[in-house]
Formats: structure tokens, sequence, C-alpha cells
């Protein structure tokens, strides 16, 4: 194995260094080496005779030459030879040598050979007699013969043969050493001899530095030494080795080191240099460095990379060597076409792409006019196929759109760096108006209660009306026959009883909206069914001790059934299978009549966590993201973002935050309001998502409201809409309060503040938080402290205030006082005057006035909300039924007699002035800024207040304002001077 390695790892020679230890050749004078036996006695040995060697430079040698004479042995010995941190010896011996077989007569004992022999030894200690002559103490390195021996004679002498033989011994430790030569009957001459060491030189190699090292003890032994990277390179394999060889070559490479990031390797790869200006090199290895590519340029030497130039970018993915690119300019030449409520958008790609191929298209959809000021975005339910964003075909299909709507659609043009340009996007807008259009489909249908032969059934109002609906139509016909069998019921209201129907016979039923624009489209197949005989009888024993018992007996067994029904539930009660069976489940609601789920009181759990379990739907927090603060909650701050729950559709929601360092209680009520919400589904009540409980901060996650609260949107859009959308929004609210009144829900707290408005105006009930009626809780002026919590006096009804009866029946006084907000725009109820003020008022039957423009079918129906007792107040469904009579019949919102005869006495308006306490008409024209029209009331003869509170509209324009909006004012205020003198007429009386 180490001979393959020596094979493949021997590297291109670089010349070892031979460090001399003894030259004879460089002696200037006698040697003087040790001879043995002495010279002068009977055996001449060695004998130190000057030459020349083959370049006739003087040199000098020993010479022996005893062919003639037996038993030969002489020694020559060198001086003391130190050491020098050599471990192995190399002695180079030029010698010649006599042929035997030219010497005439030789004897046999003629030999051809010397032996080289070295003895260790820590000082030079040696004397004529020690080291002894022989073989142990002195160690035999090798015995040397000639390659050549000189045999020919010429006339002029001998002719010299030389001979070069390197032996090398080793390890040597002790300081230093003797070298000795042993002749034993030849006739030669050792004319130089040179003792040295090898050492591998400096070097680098692979990027590394290697300092000069000594070669080994044994001609096989190899010394590790370790590397140290060159200047601006870096180590790739550690460790970084060489082997140094006996021979003093290096050998077995290991590891490397390379130029690092921004330097190339140069002169044969010993140097790293700088990448110069205009080149970059990204990374470490043997690339060499690389001129920017365009659109970029380095700041110094030695650059990793090259910075792109003003205004042209990288995306993190770009390569380094890619050319910065721009934002693309804005797409061109858009074509819109409109259908209905539909729209295709198409359009060319922009003339510049910034020099990416990764252009993709951005649609921003805003909705403009629809009676408000300016342009907000649209909501979510506008429908963009294949999607909104990262279009990668240059058209788009847009549906769901609002009828009769102006909108602007901004097409916008990004690419990879469109997000780090401050001028991009690029877009191009077009603004477009949807025509008319047939209502959407109704989504979902559920069965409010059945008998033997009917089912009543109700359902929602379609997402996107289009219009006024006018009626519902619904088609339905036994499971077993086709649709050419089927009947038709029509509704002005969105629930209806079918009558006639089999005992026990699952129908199927579909329902459809229809406006002045036409019908919509059917709804999905929904299937009910009938009771049966059996069923019909069980009902009748069941509602027995409802009938023969007690009001109070009879809640306890509704509670009782409620109880049982949801047990069932929760242990998966089962019925008779049948290929309905699931629809049936999901639409039938078994004995209970009206068949509406019941609210539960998340605080009569024991454990109100629990509650939030059954009722909240768990969300993890990864499909959360939050994007901005949109408002301050009673637990902290509401947020708006994202919400993107795996296989469904990224959604566009309100995120209420538990601020850190809460309680348990102040956890346990912050989770209340979503237990309760989650109770609820309907499209008038704010919907819960879900919460987030398992991580913080905790969350409560509903459908996002685009236009926030109802009483600062009216304030923000003061009379921007027409009477029918504020009724229209009324009847949203009533039909949400309706829903929560069947389930047996009380609100409390209706008040516009507490309406959500999404962007097609569609009001929500929300805010069923149960917190803001605590005691303790000082800091909203709105909720006075009264006996056992806190209440919102201006919006409660004398009873809950007086002794805390809150019922469905208080909520209906709550509901007329946000009719009066709505209808006034986000006016303050009762204006200044205090909380006893109010509370007083009421109590002497005064109620608030018809707010301005206010049609007086919708304040006669806030008086009706407003009747002291309880019991003479409409129900929600009948506020429902009334709302939707006057959208049917828009005539009747057109009478505007602002006052009502009977019980109710209408307060005065404080944004009128009390005409009383003006002296004149002048002075009161004055007081209601129409101060320019004095002449024409004195030219006109309307000179006293009896008069003027007599006025009509025709008198008004007689007298010669022509201004519409003068016209109202002037109007109103006669109106209200007519009430105010009523008034005072009454209190006298
Ligand atoms: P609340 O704690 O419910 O009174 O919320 C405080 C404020 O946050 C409200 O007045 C709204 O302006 C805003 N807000 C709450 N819920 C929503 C929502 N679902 N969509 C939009 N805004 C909301």
């Amino acid at each position: 194995m180490m001979d393959i390695l020596w094979i493949l790892w021997t590297l291109p020679s670089v010349l070892a260094i031979e460090e001399i230890l003894m030259d004879s050749t460089t002696a200037t004078a006698e040697l003087g080496w040790t001879v043995y036996p002495v010279s002068g006695t009977s055996d001449s040995s060695w004998e130190e005779v000057s030459g020349y060697d083959e370049n006739m430079n003087t040199i000098r040698t020993y010479q022996v030459c005893n062919v003639f004479d037996a038993n030969q042995n002489n020694w020559v010995r060198t001086k003391y030879i130190r050491r020098r941190g050599a471990q192995r010896i190399h002695v180079e011996m030029k010698f010649s040598v006599r042929d035997c077989s030219s010497i005439p007569r030789v004897p046999g004992s003629c030999k051809e050979t010397f032996n080289l022999y070295y003895y260790e030894s820590d000082s030079d200690t040696a004397t004529k007699t020690f080291p002894p002559w022989m073989e142990n103490p002195w160690i035999k390195v090798d015995t040397i013969a000639a390659d050549e021996s000189f045999s020919q004679v010429d006339l002029g002498g001998r002719v010299m043969k030389i001979n070069t033989e390197v032996r090398s011994f080793g390890p040597v430790s002790r300081n230093g050493f003797y070298l000795a030569f042993q002749d034993y009957g030849g006739c030669m001459s050792l004319i130089a001899v040179r003792v040295f060491y090898r050492k591998c030189p400096r070097t680098i190699r692979n990027g590394a530095i290697f300092q000069e090292t000594l070669s080994g003890a044994e001609s096989t032994s190899l010394v590790a030494a370790r590397g140290v990277c060159i200047p601006n390179a870096e180590e790739v394999d550690v460790p970084i080795k060489l082997y140094c060889n006996g021979d003093g070559e290096w050998m077995v490479p290991i590891g490397r080191c390379m130029c690092k990031a921004g330097h190339e390797a140069v002169e044969n790869g010993t140097v790293c240099r700088a990448c110069p200006s205009g080149f970059f090199k990204t990374a470490q290895g043997d690339e060499k460095c690389l001129q920017c590519p365009i659109n970029s340029r380095t700041t110094n030497d030695g650059a990793t990379n090259c910075v792109c130039r003003n205004g042209y970018y990288r995306t993190d993915s770009d390569p380094l060597e890619m050319p910065c690119t721009t934002v693309p300019s804005a797409p061109q030449n858009v074509i819109s076409s409109v259908n209905e409520t539909s729209l295709m958008l198409e359009w060319n790609p922009p003339r510049e792409t910034g020099g990416r191929d990764d252009v993709v298209y951005n649609i921003i959809c805003k909705s403009c006019g629809g009676g408000r000021g300016g342009c907000t975005r649209c909501g979510d339910n506008v429908q963009f196929i294949p999607r909104q964003l990262g279009l990668t075909e240059s058209r788009v299909f847009i549906s769901d759109l609002l009828a009769h709507t102006q909108y602007t659609f901004e097409i916008q043009a990004v690419n990879g760096v469109s997000d780090q340009s401050p001028y991009s996007p690029q877009y191009t807008s077009v603004n477009i108006t949807t025509n008319q259009a047939a209502p959407s489909t109704v989504s979902i249908m559920h069965q409010v209660s059945r008998t033997i032969d009917s089912i009543t059934l109700s359902w929602s109002q379609p997402d996107q009306p289009n219009g006024v609906i006018l009626d519902y139509e619904l088609q339905y016909y036994e499971k077993d026959q086709t649709e050419h069998n089927s009947s038709m019921v029509k509704s002005q209201t969105n629930t209806a009883v079918i009558r006639g129907l089999k005992p026990g016979g699952i129908y199927v039923f579909q329902v459809r909206a229809r406006t002045v624009a036409g019908f919509g489209r059917y709804s999905g197949k929904m299937y009910f069914q009938t009771m049966t005989e059996e069923e019909y009888n069980t009902s009748i024993q069941e509602k027995l001790p409802l009938i023969i018992g007690s009001a109070a007996a009879g809640l306890v067994f509704l509670i009782a059934v409620v109880v049982i029904i949801i047990v069932c539930n929760r242990r998966g009660f089962e019925r008779a299978d049948s290929e309905y069976t699931d629809k049936l489940q999901h639409y039938t609601s078994g004995h209970m009549s009206p068949g509406m789920k019941i609210y539960i009181d998340p605080f009569t759990y024991e454990d109100p966590n629990e509650a939030v379990r059954e009722f909240a739907k768990e969300i993890d927090i990864s499909c959360v993201k939050i994007e901005q603060v949109i408002g301050a909650g009673e637990f902290g701050e509401v947020c708006s973002g994202n919400l993107k729950l795996p296989g469904k559709r990224e959604m566009f929601v309100a995120i209420k935050t538990l601020k850190s360092g809460y309680t348990e209680k102040q956890r346990r009520d912050f989770l209340s309001e979503a237990s309760i919400m989650g109770q609820f589904d309907h499209p008038n009540v704010i919907h819960l998502e879900g919460v987030v409980t398992k991580s913080s901060p905790v969350m409560i996650i509903t459908e996002f409201m685009e236009n926030g609260s109802l009483d600062s949107f009216l304030r923000q859009n003061d009379g921007q809409f027409t009477v029918i959308q504020l009724v229209g929004m009324l009847r949203g609210i009533a039909s949400g309060m309706k829903y929560l009144a069947d389930m047996n829900y009380v609100h409390r707290d209706l008040a516009a503040r507490n309406i959500l408005v999404n962007s097609n105006l569609v009001c929500k009930v929300s805010d069923f938080g149960l917190s803001r009626f605590l005691e303790d809780d000082t800091s909203d002026p709105t909720y006075t402290s009264a006996l056992g919590g806190k209440i919102p006096i201006r919006w409660t009804a004398p009873e809950a205030i007086q002794y805390r009866k809150f019922t469905s029946a208080s909520d209906v006084w709550s509901y007329g006082i946000v009719m009066w907000e709505v209808m006034s725009y986000g006016e303050r109820p009762y204006w200044d005057m205090t909380n006893q003020d109010v509370i007083n008022a009421i109590e002497q039957d005064y109620r608030l006035p018809p707010p301005m423009d206010c049609p007086s079918a919708l304040h006669q129906l806030m008086l009706d909300c407003w009747q002291k007792d309880r019991n003479n107040r409409p129900k929600f469904s009948q506020i429902v039924n009334n709302l939707d009579k006057m959208i049917r019949n828009p005539n009747s919102l057109k009478a505007m007699t602002p006052l009502s005869s009977g019980v109710h006495l209408p307060l005065l308006d404080r944004s009128v002035p009390d005409f009383s306490s003006f002296s004149s008409v002048d002075d009161w024209l004055d007081a209601i800024k129409m101060g320019q029209y004095k002449d024409n009331f004195a030219n006109g003869n309307f000179t006293s207040f009896d008069l003027v509170s007599q006025m009509t509209m025709e008198d008004i324009l007689r007298v010669g304002v022509t201004l519409a909006g003068h016209q109202k004012k002037i109007l109103n205020s006669v109106q209200m001077m007519r009430a105010q003198m009523n008034q005072i007429q009454s209190v006298e009386v």
C-alpha cells in the first residue's frame, strides 16, 4: 500500500537540500585523520597523499596498497563529525581501486573492496587506541566495491578511474560520530569523502506553505509537515500535510487551501491575488475572477460580488453572475368587456420587461361612487379567474361584481424585483360600470318547522341581491318525481310554508330570488321530510304536558328537549338509514318546534374553556397572517389580516387579540365572546372563523368587515345614501336580531357602534362580549353604572334601566334607537342631554323626533319600538316584515309628515334651534343660517312664527328659495317649529 502511495504521490522533483557535515575536498591543509596501524611500523597502512581530482584540483587523499602482504587490517578514521540534528547520514565516497588481475604475480589475498564503519559518540573522545579497531564497537555500514578498477597503464603513468559510491546510515542520535575505512589487502586510493544529511526545502503546495523539514532516520521514513494556507487562501480539506521522505523529497500531499472569495490564484498557485476593479469572484475555489455582469459594478478590489447600479436590482435567487434587472413598465392596450356584473380584461405585455422573464400581473379592484365619495377596495366576494394576483396570462375574468356600480381596475405589471423599487408597480387602470343583473343564488335553506303535511322553510338573502328583491320562487317535488312534476310557491319574504304535502314524504326544494332584473338561478337541491304519522303522534304526546302544565313547566320541558337533542346529537344518535340520511340529518331538526337551536350561555358551563372548545374552532397560528392594527378592542388590539385554512381560499379576516399580562378571568371573558358568536350562523350576524388559544397572543378571528362600525361609517358618509339603501341596512340588522331573538339570545347592547358594515353595505350584528357590563370598568362614559352592572342608558329600555329586565323586547327598544342613528347618519341619540335628563324625558313620554328627511313610516316604527309597555313593542319578525314591505313599496317612504299624534311626544331636536328663543323671523333665519332669505320671507308676508310654521314646500318655492338643499333645510326647520309649538301646547294641556 505504501508503495502504491509512493508511486501516486511522489511529487515533481524539487531538489532535496543536502546539508554538508564534512567534505575532505575542501580541506586546505592536511586532513590529519587517524590511521592504524600507525605508519612507520613494519606494515604500512593508509597514507595521506596530495593528489588531483578529475578537474585537476589539488586534493588530499588516503592511499593504501599492501597487496603482497597477507593479513592486512588497515584503518583510517575521520575526525569527529557533529551530527547537527540529522538523523540519517549520507556518505559519498570517491575512490579508485587497482584491479588485482592487473598486478603480476599477485597473491590470492589481493582485495578490490574496503569496508565503511561509523561510531557514535557525544564528544570527541577517540584516541589512537579507542575505539578499538574492530567491528563492534564500530558499526559496519557496507563493504564498498568499485564499479571500475584501473588495470591499464599508459606511458604517462596510471589512468585515474574514479568510482563514486554513496551509502547512508541511521538513525544516529549522539552529538556526533566518526567514520572509518578498513582495507584488508587491496590497492586503492580514497580520493574524497563528503558527509551530509538531507532536508526537504520550504515549499508552497496546494495553496499552503510548508517549512523546511529534515528527512527521517530511515531511508523509508516519512516525516509529516503541517502546511499553513498562503495569505487570502482558506483550508478546504484538513489537515493540510506533506511528508518529507528519507531522500529529502516531499510526497503524499493531504488536504488543500484555495483562494477565498474575491481572490484568484496566480503565479502557479503560490499567490492569491485580490480581484481587480470591475471583476469579482463569489466563492472560494480555483476559478478565476469574472467580469461584473451588465448593470453592476464593484466598489473596491477583492470584490465577492458586483452591486447593482441605481435603479437595477437582483432577487435573492438571482445568480450573482446574472445581469442586474429592473421593473417592468405598465401593461399596454387594456381592453375591457362588461357583461352584466362580469368583466373580461385583456391587455398586452409591458414594453419593458426590465430584463427579466418573470413578469406577472396583479389586479387591484376598487369600487367607486355607489353613493359614497371616493373609491374603496373591493371585498372578498369578487371572483377572479384564474386568480387575482400573480397572473401569468395577460387576461382575467372577473365576476360577482355589484350591479350598477362603477369600478376602477388597476392592472399592475410586476416582476421578481418589483418589491425593491420605489417606482413599482407600474399599472394601467380602466374604469367600468356594471349593468343590471339578476340576483345571485340563495346558498342555504333551513327547515324552521314541519308537520305531518307541511314544511316551513327559511333561507338567507342572496349574497348579491343586485337590487331590491321583489319576491322568491320556491320549486318543490317529491324525491321520486322529476322537475316536470314540480309545484311552485311564491313568497315575498325569505320564509315560506309549503302545505298539502304527504305524511313522511321526502321533497326536493329549490329557491330563487327575483328583482326588476329578473330571476336569479335556482339554489342547489335540498331535501326535507314531513313528519310521519308515528312522529306526529309522538309529538302530540310530548306536547301534552306543555298544554296542561304551567308556562314554567313548559319551559323546563323545552329545555329538557333541547338538552336531550344536544345529548343525542353529541352521542351520534342514529336514525333509520336512507339514501338521504345525511342531508336530512343536516336539514331537519327533530321534533322541536319551531326547530331552532337555542343559545347556550357559556357561563353555564362548569369550565368555560369547554364552551370555547364546543363552539369555536381552534385555528393553528401558522394559518394566520396579521397585517395591520385597525382598532382598539376591550382586551387588546383589533387587527386585519389573512386566514388561509388548509384546502380553503385565503380570506381577509379581523383578528381581536388579548393583550399580554391578562388574568385567567380576563382570558375567560375575552373568549366568552367567541363561545357566543360561534353558536350563530346568519348572514346578518358577524361570523366567527375560529380562535387561537394554543399560542400567544390569544386571538378571536372573524370575517372582515371592510367599512368598520356602522356609527362612524355613517358619520363619514353623511347624506350619501338613498332612503332605500338605509332601509336595506336596517332590514339586515333586524333580520340578524330576529335570528338572535329566535335563539333566545338577548344582546343588551344593540347600538350602531356594535354593528359592522362590509363592502357590500351588509350590516352584521356584532359585539357579544359581556365585559363592558362589568361594574369596575369606568373608562367608557357610554356605559353608566347601575345596580349590578353598567348600562348604555341612551340605548336601553326603561324597564332594563330600572329593574334590569333585559329581554328581546328591550333589544327592540335599542333597535329603535339604532334606526334613529341610521336615519340621522350617526347623530348621538339625545344629543348632549345628560343621562339623567334622558331617563326623565323618557319617563315623561318624550321620544326622539324624526331625523332630517326621515320617512314618517320609519319614525312611526321607531316610536313603536319605544312603547313603554314592552308587550306592545313589535317583534323582530314583524319589524323585518314591515321593512320588507317598505322596500317593495318605496312610495310608502315618500311621506315625510314628521309628527305622529298619540302618547309619544317628540323631543325637541337639538340640531334645530328652538324658535321660541328668537324674537323675530329674521333672527330665526339667521340662526338656521338662511339669513339670505329674510327679504324673500318679508315679501311673501311670512313675518310671524305662526305664519312660518304653516309654510309648505310650495310656499317655500314661491318665496324664491330655488336651491334644493336650502329648500330642505328650511322645510325641516319649519316642521321642527311646528313640532315645538305642538309640544308647548301639549305640555300646557
Ligand atoms: P370591538 O372590540 O368589537 O368593539 O372592536 C373594536 C373596533 O375594531 C371596532 O369598532 C371596529 O372598528 C374594529 N373591528 C372589530 N371587528 C371587526 C371586523 N370583523 N371587521 C372590521 N373591523 C372590525
